[in-house]
């Protein structure tokens, strides 16, 4: 497959870290931190430059002007994640703009009031949902709904969020999941779970976290209500990258929408006149909803990793993602005797770049295991090794040696 994959040519466009052999580690943590491209340097050190060079006037006369930075990730972004621009800005970081979005879009009244997630949700996610549901006057107790897998199963039945949607949509203001979740890798019915929980009236944010740069997503026509993920993971934006927030045309139109404004949120024409103009205008659009000019050492490595997703295009990264991650499967299955249990759902459309495993015996030990063959893999407690084939820089002889070291150290 190597000799006639369309990808093959970004692998080298990306820094391999070592491992504890001393040798270039296989990196399979993209869902974590993805890595380095090679032209963030350059990209850093031309706005350096432009520091150095010009100050304040770099504002307008940089190569890349800053004060429009923001917008040139306006037709990227929008087009990541199957979004019209202006629905998309990058801005903040995710459980930031996970907070700002439910300021506009969790508005429990009478007896509306709940907040729908999924079971093991990432920990911030449950941490925000919970503060928004307190800072309302509500109480988790009762205002939050946590959907479970069935007993024995590990992830989610579309049918049975579906009929929990049916059953208590009514009481339900927000549903905010995780449209890839964190642990498992499971993706979720996005289309399905959208249209059945605004049928019943709610609201539907999704957390992209896992999503954005891992599957093709549609969010303007599967009228997401608003969405929210950050750019260090399949992004390889770098260690808390800025995020990125989505929000349906149909909601950015509204500039009456409640929200807290920031200067750089407020209509452009009137931006500068500062002091002069006291009352926010907001910009039509995701962008209405930044509050602060844009932190361009942090957007700018943004810049040089979207350039890739853009010239490599989401279709051609999921056709990798899946031959990668059906042959890793393929070779675990193979593997003789019981010595994990994959949790990832093994049907194509339900699952991402990541495959998670149960690992029957010594998970603890075995990471460290890994670590010292030079396997860079994600361990979560209290059993799971989270491993994924990032299709931008990992390869089909990825997975063949993760399978080999495997079997070798779990024999
Ligand atoms: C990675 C991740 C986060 C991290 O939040 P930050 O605000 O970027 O630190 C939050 N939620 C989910 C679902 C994640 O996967």
């Amino acid at each position: 497959m190597t000799d006639e994959d369309p990808l093959k040519k970004f692998r080298e466009r990306f820094l391999f870290p070592k491992g504890v052999n001393g040798k270039p580690a296989l990196y399979l943590c993209g869902n974590s931190l993805g890595l380095q491209p090679k032209a963030v340097r350059e990209q850093l050190h031309e706005e350096l430059d432009a520091w150095a060079d010009l100050a304040v006037k770099a504002h307008h006369r940089a190569d890349s002007p800053w004060l429009p930075y923001h917008e040139y990730f306006r037709e990227p972004g929008a087009r990541l994640v199957g979004a019209v621009p202006g629905e998309v800005v990058m801005m903040n970081s995710l459980t930031v703009n996970l907070h700002l979005m439910m300021v506009s879009f969790y508005k429990p009244v009478g007896t509306r009031r709940k907040i729908l997630i999924e079971q093991s949700a990432f920990p911030s996610d449950t941490y925000a949902v919970k503060s928004q549901i307190r800072h309302h006057g509500g109480d988790p107790v009762n205002d939050l709904i946590v959907l479970k897998p069935r007993e024995g199963e590990h992830i989610l039945r579309t049918e049975d969020v579906l009929e929990t949607l049916e059953r208590e949509g009514e009481s339900i203001a927000l549903v905010m999941m995780g449209g890839v979740h964190y642990f498992t890798g499971q993706v979720h019915d996005f289309k399905r779970i959208t249209a059945t929980a605004q049928s019943n009236g709610c609201i539907v944010g999704w957390d992209l976290a896992h999503a954005a740069g891992n599957i093709p997503l549609q969010l303007h026509n599967w009228n997401v209500d608003f969405a929210a993920w950050c750019n260090y993971k399949y992004l390889n934006a770098g260690p808390g990258a800025v995020g990125a927030c989505f929000v349906h045309e149909r909601h950015g139109k509204d500039i009456t929408l409640s929200r807290f404004a920031g200067w750089w949120g407020n209509d452009p024409e009137t931006r500068f006149q500062m002091h002069l103009i006291e009352e926010f205008t907001a910009r039509e659009g995701a962008d209405g909803w930044q509050l602060s000019n844009p932190p361009i050492f942090s957007l700018a490595p943004l810049k040089s990793s979207l350039a890739m997703f853009e010239e490599a295009g989401m279709e051609a990264i999921r056709k990798k993602s899946l031959l990668l991650t059906d042959h890793l499967l393929s070779l675990l299955d193979a593997m003789p005797g019981e010595r994990f249990e994959i949790i990832t759902p093994r049907e194509p459309e339900a699952r991402g770049s990541q495959i998670s495993l149960r690992i029957r015996r010594g998970a603890e030990s075995l990471t460290q295991t890994l670590d010292a063959e030079g396997v860079i893999v994600d361990f979560r407690a209290p059993d799971v090794l989270r491993v994924a084939l990032a299709p931008l820089y990992n390869t089909i002889e990825d997975a063949q040696r993760f399978a080999a070291i495997l079997e070798r150290v779990t024999a």
